[in-house]
């Protein structure tokens, strides 16, 4: 069987940042060709077989995109509710015109708290070394669902 749309696939995968250190590693199910994984990763999966290992090198504009300054934000605590618990290193959601998205507190002052909403990853090649350890057909439910289920996939 190869990877191809409407798989279910599941890869070993250990994704560092290029010729720097490890980020993560882990085991995933993912459903192929519903843009579980970056666009990148898929095509370079496609049509590989069980067993297949190998390299990918992913430049920032094709993964979470380039470190954006703007993204640092300065908001006065008057405005975050529970302020008096937010801590650096923690995440908060901040609502902006297009939504909520999450940002890392990374200083504190008397009044106001400095916000990060740039993705961790953002700015850095990465590099993955991913294995495919299993292939298989997916389930209806997970065609309509539009990702894979299982012990390394999605949980309701
Ligand atoms: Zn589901």
């Amino acid at each position: 069987m190869q990877v191809a749309r409407n798989k279910v696939v599941t890869i070993q995968y250990e994704l560092s940042e290029s010729g720097k250190g490890k980020l993560e590693s882990g085991t995933l199910d993912y459903l192929h060709g519903f843009q579980n994984l970056m666009p990148v990763l898929e095509q370079f999966l496609a049509d590989k077989k069980e067993g297949f290992s190998g390299k990918i090198e992913v430049a920032p504009q094709e993964a979470f995109g380039e470190y954006d300054a703007d993204m640092v934000m300065k908001i006065p605590k008057s405005e975050i509710e529970g302020s008096e618990n937010v801590k650096i290193g923690m995440q908060i959601e901040l609502e902006s015109a297009e939504g909520v998205f999450p940002a890392m507190v990374t200083a504190i002052h008397d009044h106001s708290i400095i916000v990060d909403g740039n993705h961790p990853y953002a700015g850095k090649t990465l590099l993955f070394d991913v294995k495919v350890l299993a292939i298989r057909d997916a389930t209806a439910e997970e065609l309509a669902h539009g990702h894979a289920h299982g012990a390394h996939g999605h949980h309701h």
